[in-house]
């Protein structure tokens, strides 16, 4: 798949509509500075269209990026900030959850995983709640450039363990460094959108 053009159209906060679009959505979620920004920023080509984490707390929205006028990418917020207060927490959850439930046009979910550490219980928890709305997670272990190529095998079977996959779970791996992984999601994704 070739990105040629992308924009920002829709941010949704904790009390807004979510669009009803026509177009097919691809949601990537993972916890605060798993790499998610680097890797919409990576796949769509542009150094800094999906914020970045220095500011613990800004992601409280889902945000819709219209991609070639055919599909989205939904950026939904990140999780596991240690900062914030039990409201704002219970706040993303439900976010996550309305939109997991409401919308019609979302064909696949991925979650990003660092590849350096053990999911955490925050991971374990969203992977089984997106299974539980009906949708199998695909994995991205990011930052890929963190460790040894003879150790990524390693890696990869340490996180399906730790999350208890299901049978024939997809795990790719990606680095914002290198775009290593890079087509092999984007090929994923074509596949995905013309199923
Ligand atoms: P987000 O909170 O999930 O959106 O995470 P960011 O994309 O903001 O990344 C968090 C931090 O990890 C930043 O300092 C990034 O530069 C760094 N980072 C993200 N992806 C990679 C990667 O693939 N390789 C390396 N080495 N660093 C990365």
């Amino acid at each position: 798949m070739i990105i040629k053009n992308v924009e920002l159209e829709t941010v949704c906060g904790i009390t807004s509509k979510l669009p009803d679009n026509q177009l097919c959505e691809i949601a990537f979620a993972g916890k605060s500075n798993v790499g998610k920004s680097s890797l919409i920023n990576g796949l769509v080509n542009r150094k800094a269209l999906a914020r970045t984490s220095s500011q613990p707390g800004k992601t409280q929205t889902i945000n819709f990026y219209n991609v070639n006028k055919e599909l989205y990418f939904v950026d939904l917020p990140g999780y596991g900030y240690a900062n914030v207060s039990l409201k704002v927490k219970e706040q993303w959850g439900k976010m996550i959850e309305r939109y997991l439930h409401e919308s019609q046009v979302l064909k696949a979910v991925f979650l990003l995983i660092d590849i350096r550490h053990e999911p955490s219980a925050n991971d374990v928890n969203m992977y089984q709640w997106i299974l539980a709305n009906g949708y199998e997670p695909i994995i991205i272990a990011t930052k890929a450039d963190k460790i040894k190529r003879s150790q990524l095998q390693k890696h990869i079977k340490m996180i399906k363990t730790e999350l208890n996959v299901v049978p024939g779970t997809k795990v790719l791996t990606f680095s914002a460094l290198t775009k290593q992984g890079k087509d092999e999601i984007l090929d994923l994704i074509e596949e995905i959108v013309e199923e």
